[in-house]
């Protein structure tokens, strides 16, 4: 079985802050990270590779310092790790990501693609289910469970309110949310094995994909202003049993007109 795995390297929004002045946020100095649901993919991935055998190959699309990113996916047991990386890249979208990823995915052998669920920087949860459909993969997001039965997986998937079991057949993509499973950390072996571990790189003349789908030539999306949400108030809080904090809540809401 081959598994790719995206990860994305961010930074460690706890040590993020926000300058008091511009109300922007701070990034200089702040720690990078493997995105915390892509730790849960790559989890999954060696899991069913100690069960069943598997090759396990970690991509990312970044600057070269995201080499760092895919070397922790490779203490933790990776078998091979892609840096798809390129000034061309600049200025991508989600859109735009999703396609690139999908253009290096495209030249492996893979039976199963998984990401994580949802970066905690950009947090649109779109680029998992845009690589599926750039692929033309059948997809499962918020995946809880797997397991294997030959060429079919059962999933437990999240509901807000409860899961849903679904078969699929692999070739397929799956998003991983932090249920899944608890990461294991590097191991002391491999972490020697990603020392020397050359990572592969690939620009964009390395994968198939339409010049005009990358970068921001290719992102329909347009940022046309950001800003820090105010914060309004302390909050009352109020401790009851639900069905009294509800009346309470519905009370407040009609005093205020809101309802
Ligand atoms: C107009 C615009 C311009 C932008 N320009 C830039 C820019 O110049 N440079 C820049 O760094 N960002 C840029 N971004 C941000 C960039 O588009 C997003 O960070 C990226 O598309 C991922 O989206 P997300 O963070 O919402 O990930 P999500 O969709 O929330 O991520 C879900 C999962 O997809 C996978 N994934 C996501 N991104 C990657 C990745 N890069 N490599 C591997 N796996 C991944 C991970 O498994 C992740 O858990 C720009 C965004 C916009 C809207």
């Amino acid at each position: 079985m081959n598994i790719v795995v995206c990860v994305k390297q961010v930074p460690d929004t706890n040590e993020v802050k926000i300058d008091p002045v511009k109300g922007t946020l701070i990034r200089d100095g702040v720690p990078s990270i493997i995105n915390p649901d892509d730790k849960n993919a790559i989890e999954e991935a060696l899991a069913l590779k100690d069960k069943h055998g598997a090759k396990v190959t970690v991509i990312t699309m970044g600057p070269p310092q995201a080499e760092v990113a895919l070397k922790e996916a490779i203490a933790m047991g990776a078998d091979d790790a892609i840096l798809v990386s390129d000034r061309a890249f600049a200025g991508s979208d989600t859109l735009a990501t999703s396609r690139t990823l999908a253009g290096a995915i495209a030249k492996l052998d893979y039976d199963i693609v998984m990401a994580g669920r949802q970066a905690i920087d950009g947090d649109t949860a779109q680029v998992g289910p845009g690589i599926a459909e750039s692929l033309g993969l059948p997809q499962v997001t918020y995946v809880e469970n797997v397991e294997v039965e030959g060429k079919s997986l059962k999933i437990r998937k999240a509901l807000e309110d409860g899961y849903e079991m679904l078969e699929i057949q692999t070739p397929c993509l799956l998003t991983a949310i932090d249920s899944l499973n608890e990461p294991r950390y590097m191991q002391m072996k491999n972490i020697f094995t990603a020392y020397d571990k050359e990572v592969t790189m690939w620009n964009a003349s390395d994968i198939d994909v339409n010049p005009e789908h990358l970068g921001l030539k290719g992102s329909p999306t347009k940022v046309k202003k950001t800003w820090t949400k105010e914060v309004k108030g302390a909050g009352e809080l109020v401790e009851l049993p639900a069905k009294d904090a509800a009346a309470v809540a519905l009370s407040k809401l009609k005093e205020k007109h809101y309802i």
